[in-house]
């Protein structure tokens, strides 16, 4: 058994000043405690009580690249020598934003912002300003940052069976403290439900400025859109005069140069991606139509924050991108090869094992869940998965030297070698051995 116990100890230590101990909420769930880093490269992460792991947290998804990746470091350090943020204009803002509208087929233009949660914020703004109308539909198992605006607590499978349309559309705050206000003008819908979707847009179209939807809903089980379903939340948009967003945060620059749109050739009208485009690094957009962005130009809509388009962040983006990009993209290519040797690893692990589980995999990212059900195709299937099973499985990973995510939400990057994939496999082997004790 490994010690986690200088890890126990900070954590005791940050909590006399750091509020909850942790910087993000979500990282306090890790157990048998919230690790500390004290250094990483590649896709090697080492802890404060010098115990090693082969990462596929990847920081929850900025670390396309791995960690202290040495390209994108040296032009992050070029940049800040050169001064990190001016305030002023500066010519990375408009290299960036062109590299932008070139990659992402929806983009005639950008705004830039530093993370997934403001440029969510800023679409739903320009949707509402766009067409006048204030209500958003947004899907259970969708998570679309944490304002007020938006962040919800989803319903018991067992609610959603049973709730009236009236209950549905009173949803649920997902924090104390937030403004309840904000949230009256959210209606949560089940995903990959069209006649859902067609009903509710047709009932309230005079209301509705914007759907927002995830591409795959990777937040909630790496679930792909049913056939026709998002080109089915296409037209009907379209029809109705209701903003089409797409939150590509997390399969922005991930499941191909273009984002999901691109690969499943879907035209949103506005975008938000975020995550990998920074590499670690703070940095999101918006891209989508001219004529809906043209609200910043023309100052209708207020886009600020006084670290946009700083000059670290725009070296850290167009590193990002030009690694991503180099060779035809061949390393999209390689992380999905990788994430499918790892997945069909996993599956035939469940097979030896007499486990039931499901992985849901797309480009570099899977979903590894417990379950009976053959197959996870819906959220309220996937809210039947175990959970105590799965964070009790990433528990022991931590003892073989593995991290991932206490939720079953796993990331490839570009530096994910084979004999990573096999020795993860092989801990997987031996944890699985131990589950059933
Ligand atoms: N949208 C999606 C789809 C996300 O997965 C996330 C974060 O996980 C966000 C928005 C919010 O991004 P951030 O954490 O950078 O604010």
């Amino acid at each position: 058994m490994r010690s986690y116990e200088k890890s126990r100890g900070k954590l005791t230590e940050a909590r006399q000043v750091l509020a909850g101990g942790v910087a993000s909420t979500l990282r306090g769930s890790m157990k048998p405690t919230p690790l500390y880093a004290e250094s990483a490269s590649g896709v090697i992460v080492k802890d404060m009580d010098g115990n090693q792991y082969i990462d596929y947290l990847l920081a929850y998804g900025p670390l396309i690249l791995g960690h202290a990746h040495a390209g994108f470091n040296e032009k992050v350090s070029r940049a800040m020598a050169k001064g990190i943020t001016y305030g002023l204009q500066h010519d990375g803002e408009i290299e960036l934003a062109r590299r932008l509208t070139e990659l992402l087929p929806c983009a005639d233009k950008v705004a830039l912002s530093g993370s997934g949660t403001e440029a969510v914020m800023l679409a739903l703004r320009l949707s509402r300003a766009f067409t006048g109308k204030r209500k958003i539909v947004r899907f259970h198992g969708h998570y679309h940052g944490w304002s007020d605006s938006i962040f919800t607590s989803f319903p018991s499978p067992d609610m959603m069976q049973t709730a009236t349309s009236a209950e549905v559309d009173n949803v649920p705050p997902g924090t104390k403290g937030q403004s309840e206000l904000s949230l009256r003008d959210v209606i949560l819908l089940p995903w990959n439900d069209p006649e859902k979707l067609e009903s509710t847009l047709r009932a309230h179209a005079g209301d509705i400025a914007a759907v927002i939807s995830e591409p795959v809903m990777c937040n909630s089980g790496c679930i792909m859109p049913h056939p026709g379903y998002l080109e089915k939340m296409r037209e009907l948009t379209r029809e109705l005069n209701i903003v089409f967003i797409l939150d590509e945060v997390i399969t922005g620059f991930r499941l191909s140069p273009g984002g999901a749109h691109d690969r499943f050739g879907i035209m949103p009208d506005l975008v938000t991606v975020g995550k990998a485009l920074g590499g670690g690094i703070a940095l999101s957009a918006v891209g989508g139509r001219k004529d809906i962005l043209g609200l910043i130009d023309s100052e209708q809509v207020s886009h600020l924050g006084t670290l946009n388009g700083n000059g670290v962040a725009m070296a850290a983006g167009m590193a990002v991108l030009d690694h991503l990009t180099e060779n035809g993209g061949a390393v999209f290519g390689k992380m999905e090869h990788t994430a499918i040797r790892l997945a069909n690893g996993i599956r035939d692990l469940f097979g030896k094992h007499g486990i039931s589980g499901v992985v849901n995999q797309i480009g570099p990212v899977f979903h590894m869940m417990f379950i009976r059900e053959a197959a996870v195709t819906h959220f309220d299937t996937f809210q039947k998965r175990d959970a105590a099973k799965y964070a009790k499985f990433a528990e022991l990973m931590l003892d073989e030297g593995v991290l991932v995510r206490p939720n079953g939400l796993w990331y490839i990057s570009a530096v994910h070698e084979p004999e990573h994939i096999e020795a993860t496999l092989t801990a997987i082997d031996l944890v699985f051995f131990r589950l059933k004790e």
